[in-house]
This record gives C-alpha cells, structure tokens and sequence, in this order.
C-alpha cells in the first residue's frame, strides 16, 4: 500500500464524488490533506467529515486561485501532491453550443486545471506529485459531449508537455482518463432523471465489466501515482474505466 506519510495533498473539488473519495484515502494513507471547492457550505461539511482542511476557491477565477495559494502556503508551507480534479460535465449537441457554455466548461475544465498547477507551482516541492482528472471522452465521439471531451482532450496534452518542462524539478504530472463513475456530476447536467438513467442503462451494457466505477476506485489509482512507488512515473494517461475504451463494436 503506498504509504503517503508526511505528505501534503491539496484536492480541488474535493468535497464530491472522486474529490471526496480522494480526500479520504489520501489522509488514511497518511497525508496531511487539503480540499478546495466553490461553495463554502459544502466545503464545510465535507472538511468536517472528512477531518481535514477546507478552502473556498473557484477554479475558473485566477484571483481565488491566488488566494487559495496563499491560504495553503500559510498553512503548510508547500505541497507534495496536487490533484487537478474540479470539473464539470455540460452536455449539448452541436448547432446547440452556447458561448457561455463554452467558455464556462472550458473555464473550469482546462483554463482552470492549467491555472492551479501554474499557481501553485511556487510551492510545489521538488519530488512532487500532480494528478490531471481527464476523462476517456477525450477519445471518444461520444454524441454532446463536443466541448467536454474536447476540454479533457486539451488537459491530457498540456499534461505531455507540462511533464517534460517539470522534469527537471522533480516533479511528475500524469492524467487519468476514468469511464463513468457514480457520483452526482450526472445529477447537475440538468438532464431529467428518465433520460439519466436511460443513458446509464445504455452505458452499463457498453462497458466490459458491465458496471460504473466507484469513485474509491479511481481514488486508489490517485493514491498510487501520487507515491514515491509511482517515481519513474510522469506524462502518462491510464484508462480507467471498466475496458470501454477497448469496447467493441458489437456488445
Ligand atoms: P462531482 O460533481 O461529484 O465533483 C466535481 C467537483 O468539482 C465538485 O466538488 C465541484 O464543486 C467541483 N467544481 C466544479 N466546478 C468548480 C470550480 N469552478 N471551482 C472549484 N471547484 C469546482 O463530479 P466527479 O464525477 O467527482 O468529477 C470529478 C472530476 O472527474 C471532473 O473533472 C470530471 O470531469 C471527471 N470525470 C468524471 C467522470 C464520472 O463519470 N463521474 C468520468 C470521467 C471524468
């Protein structure tokens, strides 16, 4: 078990879903942990739940980026371990893609995870450890997920990139491309329940282990790449989801 000891993890979204699951197996591990979020009651909660420290930052504004920096900085001095997790899924078919809700998806899910590893690269430590959540869409067709997928596209190739310029620091950045997995981000797309559960009916019979993933299972993967067992480890993806990507095309 990657031991995470004297580790200090910051999780942006972390008071949901994959966030949340991470939190937890992070400071069982031993991590002294972090999580940010946008909405301060839910922060809350979650940081009281989950018995670690709570700040209030929306991603997509560089002015609460830099002072959830300062916060951290104040708190802890410096980081070992960044997961670039907060994001958001806004499905619409193409001919129906707004300008608002381009900018917003792309806000949160690209500009947003490229400004917090550039804001807090300053205490970022030597040896460190930064996580991308990227998402298979990056790869798919799948029908309105045209500016998700490509908001996820962008993040896994700045990630190539970003690992050869923070190489030379030590510092390894990888991405995870998860399937789909059980936690409310579905819920928020405003799409009605009806059609919600169609489309995870339809999704369940496309993947091979015929199941969404849970986020304690995409967390693990998290712990692991963000341990000094994972050191030889920088600018790679991992698929993880349940072999849709390998899915075939007859089920
Ligand atoms: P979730 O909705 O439970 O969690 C998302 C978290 O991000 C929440 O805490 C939310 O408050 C936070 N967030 C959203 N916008 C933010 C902003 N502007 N500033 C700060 N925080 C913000 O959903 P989840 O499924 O746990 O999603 C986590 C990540 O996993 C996302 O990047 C998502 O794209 C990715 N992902 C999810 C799935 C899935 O099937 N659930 C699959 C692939 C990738």
């Amino acid at each position: 078990m990657s031991d995470l000891k004297n580790k200090v993890a910051v999780i942006t979204g972390g008071n949901s879903g994959i966030g949340y699951a991470t939190a937890k197996l992070l400071k069982q591990r031993g991590a002294s942990v972090i999580i940010s979020g946008r909405s301060e009651e839910r922060v809350k909660k979650a940081a009281a739940e989950l018995g670690v420290t709570g700040y209030i930052a929306d991603v997509s504004k560089l002015d609460q980026l830099d002072k959830l920096v300062a916060e951290v900085k104040a708190d802890k001095g410096s980081i070992d371990i960044l997961f670039v997790n907060a994001g958001i899924f806004t499905p619409a078919p193409i001919g129906q893609i707004s300008e608002e809700m381009f900018d917003h998806q792309m806000g949160i899910n690209f500009k947003g995870a490229i400004f917090t590893v550039e804001k807090f690269l300053p205490i970022i430590n030597e040896g460190a450890s930064i996580i991308n959540l990227s998402s298979i869409n990056a790869y798919t067709g799948m029908p309105n997920t045209a500016v998700y997928a490509a908001s996820k596209a962008a993040l896994n190739s700045y990630t190539r990139t970003a690992a050869t310029e923070l190489a030379p620091k030590g510092i390894r950045i990888n991405a995870l491309n998860p399937g789909p997995v059980e936690t409310p981000i579905f819920g928020k797309t405003g799409m009605p329940e009806e059609q919600l559960n169609q489309f995870a009916a339809a999704m369940q019979e496309r993947i091979p282990l015929k199941r969404f993933g849970k986020a304690e299972e995409i967390a693990k993967l998290v712990a692991f790449l963000a341990s000094d067992d994972a050191s030889f480890i920088t600018g790679s993806e991992y698929n993880i989801d349940g072999g849709i990507s390998v899915n075939p095309l007859l089920t």
